[in-house]
């Protein structure tokens, strides 16, 4: 087994922080003193922002600099050609100066740097060709697409970012422009066409432009099947070893209450990296502070004995602008990832240390006395955030939530446990979860209890006083952990609405749980409590640089229109 990963890597998402030169700097500044190598940017049209490409404007020379194309065929050709604000197409090249600046300091620093984008993304301008469109959708089978369009595009990226190490992508995912995946093109060729041959004609068409320039291909897995995951197993062994494989630390998604994902250690010859996400898109955002650490640990180390070469970490999320871990106490996930990258046995004692000297979060002349009593307070009440959390937005480890926030009605929760984010598709040995009988309904119930519990016992505990933070972190993390016990109150009473609604419309005629009138009164009171709930959301004060992050979390607007849909779907069942 390896001592540590080779390539440690930090990703950004979130496009008000990767387009800024002065949010890049503490971004920057973090890897440097982290001794973190990698740098990528992950925007799914990345690429079409800094790329025409001239060819589509009729320029065929083989000199793509963009100023060339500009010059000779663009200013002109944009005018009458495109149907949308020209202007912005137009000022292509002043994102792309934006972004070589940004590029340009990483490269400086010894970084490199990874464009991640989601193919096939393609100018608007396409819509018009009518060789493309078959009865008004765009086909993605159009071999026009990886024998002209992405070899063409990424020639012209290349030449204009010489800076970049190369292109991480992943072509299987819905979150594309056009996908074979989207199966919104009926045409004979999309019919025929088998999605493993889809995968492989485009990833090979962007890989050929960047062998032939010294660069790299990282291929993520993005399956939400796992019959899709096994077809892009099939598809990865076919390709050429010195493309890097990508994937999750569990499938799909950044599902931390599930088992590790099938894909690891499984990649034939080529370089593996793993992908972990410290934003905390399933675990409250920050706005709840929850300590990854024994997770991370347990996941780098499997990983690493499972021949892992990298691993990368996600810090923010395109959905979620201007919010990433440096703002919250995420900023300790990512410590984690930074240095179990180094060494992977590092005791965690240490990273909490790091984050709280280096993060500046101690007062002033703190002396080692009060310096160990307040790392094992902070450590003490962290450690037992995650166990918390794991009993929260879930059901026994199923996901039972949009991206933290609560279902908007039981159908959508029906939807998101087992269809969208199901864990039953990976691991059938979950399927009798969602048989909601007397044993599974009950622990879930218990569970739902337990962390309500628990987190006002932290609560407490970290109200009790101030082991020697500054006085602004202290109190900003009192609102925190006010923010966590409030969510978990929620998430109680919406988890103990939902599982009492299934029990009724599932064993309501023979129920062994309780009595047909105990469900019914129970699911009432509960009702009665969310309002209850609603309000003290609407009252709430969450600490002013958080205000929006928890509004759109943790919207009343939302738990109101999800309860006014139980009381709904009682009505049905009595
Ligand atoms: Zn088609």
């Amino acid at each position: 087994m390896a001592e540590h990963y080779k390539v440690r890597a930090l990703e950004v998402d979130d496009t008000f922080q990767m387009w800024s030169p002065y949010k890049m700097q503490r971004v920057f500044e973090f890897m440097i003193r982290n001794n973190m190598n990698t740098l990528v940017f992950h925007e799914n049209n990345i690429v079409d922002k800094i790329v025409w490409p001239g060819f589509i404007y009729g320029y065929e020379k083989d000199d793509l600099r963009s100023y060339s194309i500009y010059r000779e065929k663009l200013y002109k050709e944009i005018y009458y050609r495109t149907p949308s604000p020209y202007v912005f197409i137009d000022e292509l090249m002043i994102f792309r100066d934006l972004m070589k600046t940004i590029l340009g300091q990483a490269k400086e620093l010894g970084l490199d740097i990874y464009l991640q984008p989601k193919e096939i993304w393609f100018p608007e301008l396409l819509y018009e060709r009518q060789d493309l469109m078959k009865n008004g959708k765009m086909c993605p089978s159009e071999p026009w697409w990886w024998e002209t369009f992405l070899p063409k595009k990424y020639e012209e990226l290349l030449q204009n970012f010489p800076e970049i190490t190369g292109i991480v992508t992943s072509t299987g995912t819905k979150e594309s422009r056009i996908s074979l995946a989207h199966q919104k093109c009926q045409c004979d060729k999309c019919k025929a066409m088998k999605m493993e041959d889809w995968q492989h004609k485009v990833i090979m068409s962007i890989y050929t432009p960047l062998k032939a320039h010294g660069k790299k291909l990282v291929i993520r897995d993005f399956s939400y099947y796992a019959d899709e995951q096994n077809g892009i197993r099939a598809g990865l062994l076919n390709l050429p070893d010195d493309i890097i494989i990508s994937i999750k630390n569990v499938p799909q998604d950044y599902y931390q209450t599930f088992p590790h994902n099938k894909l690891i250690g499984h990649v034939g010859k080529h370089e593996q990296w793993i992908e972990y996400e410290t934003m905390g898109e399933y675990y409250g955002w920050g706005l709840a502070p929850v300590s990854m650490l024994n997770d991370i640990q347990y996941r780098m180390k499997y990983c690493l004995e499972n021949g892992a070469d990298g691993i990368s970490t996600r810090i923010d999320w395109e959905a979620l602008p201007n919010h990433s871990t440096f703002e919250t106490p995420n900023q300790l996930n990512l410590y984690a990832i930074a240095q179990l990258g180094l060494n992977v046995d590092l005791p965690l004692q240490d990273i909490y240390c790091k984050w709280l000297v280096e993060d500046h979060l101690l007062k002033e002349g703190i002396n080692p006395n009060e310096f160990k009593d307040c790392l094992d307070f902070v450590k003490g009440i962290f450690e037992k955030t995650w166990p918390v959390m794991s009993k929260t937005p879930h059901l026994l480890g199923a996901v039972f939530m949009n991206n933290s926030k609560i279902p908007v009605s039981i159908d959508n929760a029906d939807f998101i446990s087992q269809e969208h984010h199901g864990i039953h598709k990976w691991f059938p040995e979950y399927k009798e979860l969602f048989n909601y009988d007397d044993k599974h309904a009950q622990g879930m119930l218990n569970e739902k209890e337990e962390a309500y519990r628990e987190i006002i016992e932290l609560n407490k505990q970290w109200h009790s006083r101030n082991p020697g933070l500054k006085d602004e972190v202290y109190h900003t993390y009192c609102g925190l952990f006010d923010i966590f016990e409030l969510f978990v109150k929620m998430f109680r009473l919406v988890g103990k609405s939902y599982v009492y609604i299934k029990y009724l419309q599932l064993h309501g005629k023979n129920p062994t749980l309780m009595s047909r009138e105990g469900l019914i009164g129970e699911i009432k009171k509960l009702i009665g409590e969310m309002k209850t709930v609603e309000q003290e959301l609407k009252d709430h004060k969450a600490p002013v640089q958080f205000k929006y992050q928890f509004l759109a979390m943790m919207n009343p607007e939302r738990l109101r229109v999800y309860y006014e849909d139980v009381e709904a779907v009682l009505a049905t069942l009595i």
